[in-house]
C-alpha cells in the first residue's frame, strides 16, 4: 500500500544514471563519514566550520545556509516516509520485525543526519554570537531559517526542532503558506525525489542504515557491567507489568521541567539519560532531579555516534563524559547509552562502558519522539509498541527535549499507571532481578 504513496522514483537514462553514481561515489568516499563541501559532520570540531562559515562573504553565507536548511528538510522528509512506514508496518507485524526492519534503521540513520546539520547551525549560531564585527549573523541565521519554515507546512515540521533549540519563533500560521492545507509529505516527496541532492540524501541514509545494528540484542538474566549480553539492558528481559521510563539528551529548560511535574504528580521516576555538555549548563536542573528522586545516567558528552569515533573522542564522551556527571551531580553513574544507540556490537566502545563499570541501557520501545509530529501520535504510537511486548513490560525511550514529549508523556504516565503496571528506575529493577526478589519494583 505503502508503494502506492511511494512510487519508485523513474530511473532515468544511463547517462543520468552514471552522473548520480559519480556523485553519490564522491559524497561517499572523498568526503569520508558523510561529510559533503569541507564542513565536517564531526561535533568537536563542529566550531570550527562554524568559524569557516563566519568567514565567508555574505553572499556565499546565505547560500551554504540555504543549502544546510534543505539538506535538512530533504533528511526530514525521507525520515517522515519511514515514520509513516513505521507506523503501517507496526499495524500487522512483531515488535522484532520492526525493528530489524529497514524502515526503522532509516529513520536512526536520519536522525544522525539530521542531528549533525542541526548541531552545526546551533553551533554557528553560538560563534557568531561570540564575534561582535558579524554580530548580525545570528539574527541573520534565524531568520534565514523562519523564513524556510514559512514556505510550507511541511518545511515548517523540518525546522521544528531547530527552531525551538535556538529558542526562535515559530512563524506564525499567518506568515506560513499553505495554511489550513493538510501536511502532506508524501506529496513532498514526490516533490523532491527527483533532484540530485534529494537523491544522494536518501542514498547515505540507504548507506548508513546498513552500518548500523539490526539485530535486537539477546536476553540476560542477571545485569553487571560486561561487554557480553549480561551487560546490556533491553528491558525484554523485565517480569511482567515492569516498565522503566527513560528521556535523553537533555537536561533542558523547560521540557525537563515540565516532564518533572508530570512525573512529580504521579509519583512516578523516570531515568534521566543526560549529556554532560547540558548538564554543565544548567547545574541546577541536574540537582532538582536528582532531589525529586529520579535517576540521573550518562548519555555521552556531546552525543556523537561513535562507531565513527577513534579512541580519544571515546575516551571523552564515555569516562570523561561520566567523572564529570557524577562530580555536577554527586551521583554515582551506573547506567550509560550510547548517542543514537549506535556501537552496542562493537567490543571496543563496549568495553570502554565496562571498563567505566557501567552497564549499558538499550530500549525495547522507542517512541520516535524526535520527529515532529502531533504529541498523540507519539501516545498511539507507544502504546501500539507497549502492547506488542510479550511481558507488557520493558524500556521505553523518550528524549526530553521536545515540546512535543512533554506533551505526549502525561498521557503514557497515566497509561503506566493502569492494569497494575509497575514503574521503576532502572537501578531499582535491575538491583531486584539480581536479588532474585520475588516482586520486583513492587507499586
Ligand atoms: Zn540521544
Amino acid at each position: 500500500m505503502l508503494e502506492q504513496f511511494y512510487p519508485k522514483r523513474s530511473q532515468g537514462g544511463p547517462s543520468m544514471r552514471l552522473t548520480i553514481l559519480i556523485l553519490c561515489c564522491l559524497c561517499l568516499n572523498s568526503c569520508g563519514a558523510f561529510q559533503w563541501g569541507y564542513f565536517s559532520q564531526k561535533r568537536e570540531i563542529a566550531s570550527l566550520s562554524a568559524q569557516h562559515l563566519l568567514r565567508e562573504d555574505q553572499h556565499h553565507f546565505e547560500d551554504r545556509i540555504q543549502d544546510k536548511l534543505q539538506s535538512l528538510h530533504s533528511y526530514y522528509v525521507i525520515g517522515q516516509k519511514n515514520l509513516a512506514q513505521f507506523d503501517e508496518l507496526l499495524k500487522s507485524n512483531e515488535l522484532n520485525k520492526v525493528y530489524e526492519s529497514e524502515t526503522y534503521l532509516n529513520l536512526i540513520a536520519v536522525r544522525t543526519q539530521a542531528e549533525e546539520i542541526e548541531h552545526e547551525l546551533i553551533e554557528l549560531w553560538q560563534e557568531s554570537k561570540k564575534i561582535k564585527s558579524r554580530s548580525p549573523v545570528g539574527q541573520n541565521l534565524i531568520l534565514k531559517i523562519q523564513s524556510f519554515a514559512g514556505q510550507s507546512e511541511e518545511a515548517m515540521m523540518s525546522m521544528e526542532n531547530l527552531l525551538f533549540a535556538l529558542d526562535a519563533k515559530i512563524p506564525s500560521p499567518k506568515a506560513r503558506k499553505g495554511l489550513n492545507r493538510k501536511v502532506d509529505f508524501i506529496q513532498e516527496y514526490k516533490k523532491l525525489e527527483g533532484t540530485t541532492e534529494f537523491i544522494i540524501h536518501e542514498k547515505n541514509i540507504e548507506h548508513l542504515s546498513h552500518m548500523l545494528e539490526n539485530r535486537v540484542p539477546t536476553l540476560s538474566k542477571k545485569f553487571y557491567p560486561s561487554t557480553t549480553k549480561p551487560g546490556n539492558i533491553t528491558g525484554n528481559e523485565f517480569p511482567a507489568k515492569v516498565w522503566s521510563l527513560t528521556f535523553d539528551d537533555g537536561p533542558a529548560k523547560g521540557t525537563t521541567q515540565t516532564i518533572l511535574r508530570n512525573l512529580n504528580d504521579r509519583k512516578l521516576k523516570a531515568t534521566f539519560f543526560m549529556l554532560t555538555s547540558q548538564a554543565k549548563a544548567l547545574p541546577s536542573l541536574v540537582k532538582e532531579i536528582k532531589e525529586l528522586g529520579m535517576e540521573i545516567a550518562s548519555h555521552s558528552y556531546t552525543h556523537p555516534q561513535l562507531t565513527k569515533a577513534g579512541p580519544l573522542t571515546i575516551e571523552k564522551e564515555v569516562t570523561q563524559a561520566v567523572k564529570d556527571l557524577e562530580q555536577i551531580s554527586g551521583k554515582k553513574m551506573k547506567f550509560y547509552r550510547l548517542p543514537y544507540g549506535a556501537g552496542v556490537s562493537s567490543a571496543i566502545i563496549r568495553e570502554k562502558i565496562a571498563a567505566n563499570n557501567l552497564i549499558h541501557v538499550f530500549w525495547n520501545i522507542d517512541t520516535l519522539d524526535w520527529m515532529a509530529q502531533p504529541s498523540e501520535k507519539i501516545v498511539e504510537r507507544t502504546i501500539t509498541l507497549m502492547k506488542k511486548t510479550p511481558r507488557d513490560a520493558g524500556v521505553l525511550l523518550f528524549h526530553d527535549i521536545h515540546q512535543r514529549t512533554a506533551d505526549a508523556t502525561p498521557q503514557i504516565m497515566d497509561y503506566l499507571k493502569k492494569d497494575g503496571r509497575r514503574v521503576c528506575t532502572l537501578d531499582e529493577i535491575v538491583t531486584q532481578i539480581n536479588e532474585d526478589a520475588e516482586t520486583v519494583c513492587p507499586k
